[in-house]
């Protein structure tokens, strides 16, 4: 357990050491994720079971199966504080997901195109933006790379946008380098070009 990145609740009450490196990050958008987390997605880091140990504390679990799958999610959560820290799979039960926000070092895990998949777009919220470059999918499993490639923006500047339930691309090549420092803003939008995916 040398190599495993530590975490906790908000309390102390619950610990966990990874065990190890995530095997990648998803960055979900789903309904469940939303509810889940009382935000917008869930950013998670998976993680191989079997080195994973809850090192103080023991989480309760709530169980409900999956919309898609029908298959159970366990959410594993501190019953004195009510932080959720982790999920597990009865569809996958050799994987276990992170919420990334309780890793004592979350900025320690980077997220980038290589290692990471933004998933169920479909359920995001209108004016979620998506980097350039990431794997992008409306549902589970990317069946493309939605991110045509940064070929038309020398300022990396080339986003994903969900308006009104539909994808859009966002060719930044038209924003000024003003916007480069508050690429969120309306005058991004307003100048972007955004092309129906
Ligand atoms: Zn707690
Ligand atoms: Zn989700």
């Amino acid at each position: 357990m040398t190599n495993g990145q530590t975490g906790r609740c908000l309390c102390g009450n619950v610990e966990y050491n990874t065990g190890g490196e995530p095997l990648w990050v998803t960055i979900c958008y789903c309904r469940f994720c939303q509810r889940a987390t009382g935000s917008d997605k869930m950013i998670e880091p998976i993680f191989e079971r079997e080195p994973f140990r809850f090192t103080h504390g023991n989480p309760s679990i709530y169980t409900l199966p999956s919309d898609g799958s029908g298959k159970d999610i366990n959410v594993h959560f501190c019953s004195e504080c009510g932080t959720k820290l982790a999920l597990t799979f009865e569809r996958w039960p050799d994987r276990l997901g992170i919420y990334v926000g309780t890793l004592d070092r979350p900025t320690s895990i980077s997220v980038t195109p290589e290692n990471s998949k933004h998933i169920f777009l479909s359920e995001a919220r209108p004016g979620t933006i998506v980097p350039p470059g990431f794997l992008s999918t409306n549902g589970m499993q990317p069946r493309t790379t939605v991110h045509p490639s940064n070929r038309t923006c020398e300022k990396n500047l080339t986003w994903l946008r969900v308006d009104s339930g539909h994808l859009r691309i966002s060719l930044g090549c038209s924003v000024r380098t003003a916007v480069t420092q508050k690429p969120f803003s309306r005058r991004t939008a307003a100048n972007a070009c955004f092309v129906r995916f």
